[in-house]
């Protein structure tokens, strides 16, 4: 089974889909990383974040062992991931790797923002998640403090603002539900009762596909 988490509010760093990946003993996929992971790339080799062929090459050369460097989690390289992710050829350089993740046994939860639009459209169930800008700054700043990040929620709201649109007006794979995707708006639900609507909905879909 494959579990497709999208939408603006879907990582809240990967929380919601590395919980559901647990109840389901799924592995998981925060796609978001692979992005930030070829930001910091451009960023350790001092490359201009605008050069598309530099970010292919980056791309092409994805180090999975990179994921887990902290500095990844930073609004700045967050930041540059969505100037990076915007060019064609960087995610087609990046779709062959998803998919094979996606596609191993026993299971898979990918989040990201185009998971159920472009790398995983027959995902078994899809999940878009939402929340208000202001919510989602609040949460983000506290993340921030929390690895003793300095921040502003103003301007946390700002950079929130300005990926979402820069994200969703792309003309390569765009942030968008799919048409088949739940919406789950977690503006008013703490991360706990933010599962259980998400399993809820998984249940949901097999029992429907059980009866399909
Ligand atoms: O989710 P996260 O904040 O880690 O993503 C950082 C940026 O990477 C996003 O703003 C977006 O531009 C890009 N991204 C993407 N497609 C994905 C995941 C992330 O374009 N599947």
């Amino acid at each position: 089974m494959i579990i497709a988490i999208d939408g603006p509010a879907a990582s809240g760093k990967g929380t919601l889909g590395k919980r559901l990946a647990h109840h389901y003993h799924f592995r998981h996929l925060d796609t978001g990383v692979i992005y930030r992971a070829v930001a910091q790339a451009m960023l350790d080799a001092g490359a201009e974040l605008t050069d598309e062929a530099q970010a292919v090459a980056a791309a092409l050369e994805l180090d999975p062992e990179k994921f887990g460097n902290p500095v990844l989690k930073t609004q700045a390289v967050g930041e540059a991931a969505s100037v990076v992710s915007a060019f064609p050829r960087v995610r087609e350089a990046l779709l062959t790797f998803q998919r094979q993740f996606a596609a191993e046994p026993p299971g898979a939860v990918l989040d990201g923002r185009d998971i159920g639009t472009v790398i995983c459209p027959d995902a078994d169930v899809k999940i878009f998640v939402v929340a208000d800008p202001v919510v989602r700054a609040r949460r983000r700043a506290l993340e921030m403090r929390t690895r003793g990040e300095a921040a502003d929620e103003a301007m946390v709201l700002a950079d929130i603002l300005k990926r979402d649109e820069r994200d969703k007006n792309r003309a390569t794979a765009p942030l968008k539900a799919a048409a088949d995707a739940h919406v789950l708006d977690n503006s008013h639900l703490d991360i706990e009762a933010g599962v259980k609507a998400a399993i809820a909905i998984v249940e949901a879909a097999k029992i429907r596909r059980r009866g399909a």
